[in-house]
């Protein structure tokens, strides 16, 4: 039998033992969480490095490469003119230039080249240059004249235009586009455009989003058309004059470099592909400048014209220029809503539209329910029930708060359930107001065409019922990188109009984009192209039996041969469609990271698809449709990738650049500009590669940054 003294000392093992496994316990314990605390320093250490490695190796683009002049805002347009190299008239004779594109940036620019005395080859795909895309520009044409007296001037416009864009364009070339604002008007009207015009006689302006003012100037909901009209009167001069040689049904599909004396790399020419009787041909310049529009119908359904394409931005991309901020798409609120599964395109109503229409879903959800039914019409909904949103939530601006705030906003409400058509994603622009006020004669004289246009195209009159709206892809603000010349990094091509990066940062505003192209071809290329091409006036024409020319018509041919031989079992368009649904609801209004990485796969699974499945009928040295759409399509699908590539490194949300991870408590887009306040360039690395990262910052000497408010 154990004594009293053993068994205290027997309890006294035991409790030493499970203290100690204890303290042993707690030990482990503590060591292990200091070693997860050690790991999770150590990742976060070697994140922050990588990071900061990755930021101190991403190639930096200098105010001086992209060649923006010194001095005073207001001074820098006007003291590169004074002091860039010209061209003298009898050297102008012996220089060429090919343009691309006969829109309003291409065809503007072709006919002034023309007329200082240049030789000029102009292409278009269109059987005739007046089907450029920008016929369909409906709304009008911004310009600081100031004719209502409320205020407006060039630093207005200007400083509207780079908050529009949240800060992300280039302060010298925006104050330069206001700054020519004026002359667009001026020779436009010169050229007989005809502008509207109040009831004494001087021209009219209405307002668009965005703005405080009236500056937008307009001709009925044809704006586009007319300014085309007045460009191609240009052209045409030219042509007659033997200037321009014009090439209709022509599409470039490769440009030509040739390296000069020092071994660097200049546009020489193209290869274009004759699209009637299918030959390719060859054709040389001194420089090539690219208007070939925006590339919106990466998304199949967009407001753009069914030719409107990427392609030749993707070839000047291929050949070293830098595609700038591609993720930047504008979602435009007032487009006919989609009806269904075989349509082709989306109709936009302008606009202008919102000056006195009023856009509003029902307070209840029922009525909304109701309405997605059939069961009730828009006119049935009594006042009180009406919820206008955009006035609500925006008073300052009301209607006419910028596009991207009107589309988020429209989401928003239809995500909620409160959509008005059998969809559930249209929300209501209503006239009755208007017409109240003005009566239905003066709202028909203002909108009537395009009233009747809805009508054609929805069968309901929108004089008595609220028409119905939802936002859209209608414009792209990301292309080609250029300079302040408007020359891109390849030297020798410029690329000018919807298709470089354009002047718009983040976001358009309505009326901005006839500006841009107008003003880059009628007053800003004609000045910066001689800076280039007075280096250029020993050089003498080449013949096109180069091998750089050769070699470039063989690459394209065998891309057509390739895509011929695959005869699948998918049309073109249906791939497209596939596509434009990926990128809609990956890449579209609202991006997240992960939804941007499926996006990618998504799209990368599309490629292989395309390139072992597609059918094209017909023969490649013919006329063939579905062979055109299909090399359009190739570039489509890599443009997407680049989207989705952009948006996933751009972790803020900005303008048309939504990621939902970024937003303030009220669903408003959050910028980071401690982190991106730059234009992120995309240099091309090879197929299947992955693109380099190249950014060029905006480091604004003029203007202060402000969080975009248009509540008050
Ligand atoms: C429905 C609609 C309404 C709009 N309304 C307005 C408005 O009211 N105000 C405003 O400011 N903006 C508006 N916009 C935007 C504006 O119309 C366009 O941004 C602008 O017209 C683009 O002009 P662009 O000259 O750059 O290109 P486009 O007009 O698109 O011209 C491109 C040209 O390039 C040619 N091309 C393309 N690829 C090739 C190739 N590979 N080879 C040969 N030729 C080629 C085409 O044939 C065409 O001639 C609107 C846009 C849409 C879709």
């Amino acid at each position: 039998m154990a004594t009293k003294k053993e068994e205290i000392k027997e309890a006294a093992v035991k409790a030493a033992k499970k203290v100690a496994t204890k303290v042993a316990k707690k030990a482990v314990e503590v060591a292990e969480a200091a070693l997860d605390a050690a790991a999770e320093v150590t990742t976060k250490v070697q994140t922050a490095a990588a990071e900061a490695v990755k930021e101190a190796t991403t190639p930096i683009i200098t105010p001086e490469m992209a060649k923006i002049p010194a001095g005073p805002l207001e001074l820098k347009w006007t003291n590169y003119k004074n002091h860039q190299k010209l061209v003298n008239p009898a050297n102008k004779r012996r220089l060429d230039v090919i343009v691309v594109g006969t829109g309003l940036a291409g065809a503007s620019a072709a006919a002034s080249l023309a007329e200082m005395g240049f030789n000029v080859l102009n292409f278009c795909i269109q059987d005739s240059p007046r089907r450029a895309h920008s016929i369909a520009a409906q709304g009008g044409i911004n310009a600081a004249k100031n004719y209502q007296n409320d205020g407006d001037s060039v630093y207005r416009l200007y400083y509207d235009t780079i908050k529009g864009g949240d800060y992300r364009a280039r302060e010298a070339n925006v104050y330069r586009l206001a700054e020519v604002s004026n002359n667009i008007i001026d020779q436009c009207v010169a050229q007989g455009v005809p502008f509207a015009r109040e009831y004494g006689g001087l021209l009219d302006n209405r307002s668009f989003g965005g703005a405080q003012v009236s500056r937008t100037f307009y001709a009925k909901g044809q704006t586009g058309q007319q300014l085309l009209l007045g460009a191609y009167s240009a052209l045409s001069r030219q042509i007659g004059k033997g200037k321009v040689k014009m090439y209709t049904r022509y599409e470039m599909l490769d440009i030509v470099l040739i390296p000069d004396e020092n071994g660097e790399k200049r546009a020489r020419g193209i290869i274009a592909r004759n699209l009637v009787t299918g030959r390719i041909e060859r054709f040389f310049a001194h420089a090539v400048v690219v208007g070939s529009g925006g590339y919106g119908n990466t998304f199949f359904l967009s407001t753009n014209a069914m030719a409107s394409n990427g392609s030749a931005a993707m070839q000047m991309y291929r050949h070293g220029a830098l595609f700038a901020n591609p993720c930047y798409a504008q979602i435009h609120p007032t487009c006919i809503p989609k009806h269904g599964d075989f349509q082709s395109k989306l109709t936009l109503m302008s606009e202008s539209l919102r000056n006195d229409g009023r856009i509003w879903v029902p307070k209840k959800l029922e009525d909304a329910k109701r309405l997605q039914a059939g069961e009730i019409k828009g006119r049935d909904i009594p006042e009180e029930d009406r919820d206008y949103y955009l006035e609500r939530r925006y008073p300052a601006f009301g209607n006419l708060v910028p596009r991207d705030v009107a589309s988020r906003a429209a989401k928003e409400r239809c995500d909620k359930g409160y959509g008005v058509n059998n969809t559930g994603l249209a929300v209501f622009l209503d006239f009755s107001d208007a017409i109240q006020r003005l009566g239905k004669d003066v709202v028909a004289q203002k909108y009537g065409n395009l009233f009747q246009m809805y009508e054609k195209i929805v069968d309901e009159n929108p004089y008595e019922n609220p028409m119905m709206i939802f936002p859209a892809i209608h414009y792209t603000m990301g292309g080609i990188w250029v300079d302040y010349e408007l020359q891109t990094t390849v030297k020798g091509l410029f690329c000018i109009g919807e298709a470089n990066f354009s002047d718009h940062g983040a976001n358009r505003l309505g009326a901005s984009a006839l500006m841009q192209g107008l003003a880059d071809g009628y007053f800003v290329l004609p000045y910066t192209i001689q800076n280039y091409l007075s280096d250029q006036i020993g050089v003498p024409r080449m013949s096109t039996d180069l091998p750089e020319f050769a070699e470039a018509e063989k690459t394209v041919q065998d891309k057509i041969d390739r895509l011929m031989a695959i005869k699948g079992n998918r049309s073109v368009d249906s791939i497209h469609k596939e596509l434009g649904l990926i990128m809609w609801d990956f890449v579209g209004m609202g991006r997240t990271a992960e939804g941007l990485k499926e996006g990618i796969k998504k799209i990368d699974a599309i490629k292989k698809e395309f390139w072992t499945n597609v059918y094209i009928p017909g023969e490649a040295n013919s006329l063939n449709n579905e062979l055109e759409k299909a090399l359009r399509l190739a570039d489509f699908i890599e443009i997407g990738r680049l989207m989705a590539v952009d948006a996933l490194h751009r972790e803020e949300s900005c303008g048309g650049h939504f990621r939902e991870e970024y937003q303030t408590p009220e669903g408003e887009a959050l910028r980071q500009d401690d982190k991106f306040a730059y234009v992120g360039c995309w240099k091309y690395m090879g197929e299947d590669k992955e693109p380099q990262l190249i950014k060029e910052p905006l480091d604004y000497e003029f203007t202060e940054r402000k969080t975009r408010n248009y509540k008050n």
